[in-house]
């Protein structure tokens, strides 16, 4: 199928199943995720909660393997029932997560399907577009 018109039936899939799906009652990419954070983003929040950022980077930052930096708890420090206590200063990758509005969704496969039973909003536009494709598995053929 062309991949443009999949990023469209991904896209209008994502417009209605997102909204459903409350967010609130799962947090599963804050309880299960690392999460990236970059420079800038760190200056803000430690600015936020009114710590310098050494005690920041003390009490909520390692670096990954790349020299990365990652929040070092998992689930993530900043939820609390379920909700982001910092929702404002979240991270990137906390806001485009689960990418289901971005394009090339064939080329994002892997990783679609890494959280495909983590994410209800995945699994469900994955589901859908799988009635909607009319996707039906090969059979594989016999060999003697
Ligand atoms: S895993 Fe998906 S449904 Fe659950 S909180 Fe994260 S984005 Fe929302
Ligand atoms: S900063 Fe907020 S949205 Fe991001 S992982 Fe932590 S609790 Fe979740």
């Amino acid at each position: 199928m062309d991949p443009a018109l999949v990023d469209q039936k991904v896209h209008t899939l994502n417009n209605k199943i997102a909204p459903k799906i409350d967010c609130t009652a799962c947090g599963n990419c804050c309880k299960t995720l690392l999460i990236n954070v970059n420079e800038k983003e760190a200056d803000a929040l430690s600015e936020h909660l009114d710590q310098t950022r050494e005690i920041f980077d003390n009490n909520y930052l390692e670096k990954g393997m790349n020299g990365a930096l990652l929040i070092n708890a998992v689930p993530c420090h900043f939820l609390k029932e379920n909700k982001c206590t910092v929702y404002n200063y979240r991270f990137e990758g906390c806001k485009e997560f689960p990418a289901m509005h971005l394009p090339h969704f064939n080329k994002r496969l892997f990783t679609t399907f890494m959280h495909y039973n983590r994410c209800p909003i995945i699994f469900n536009i994955v589901e859908q577009l799988k009635i909607e494709t009319q996707f039906v598995l090969e059979p594989k053929s016999e060999t003697l």
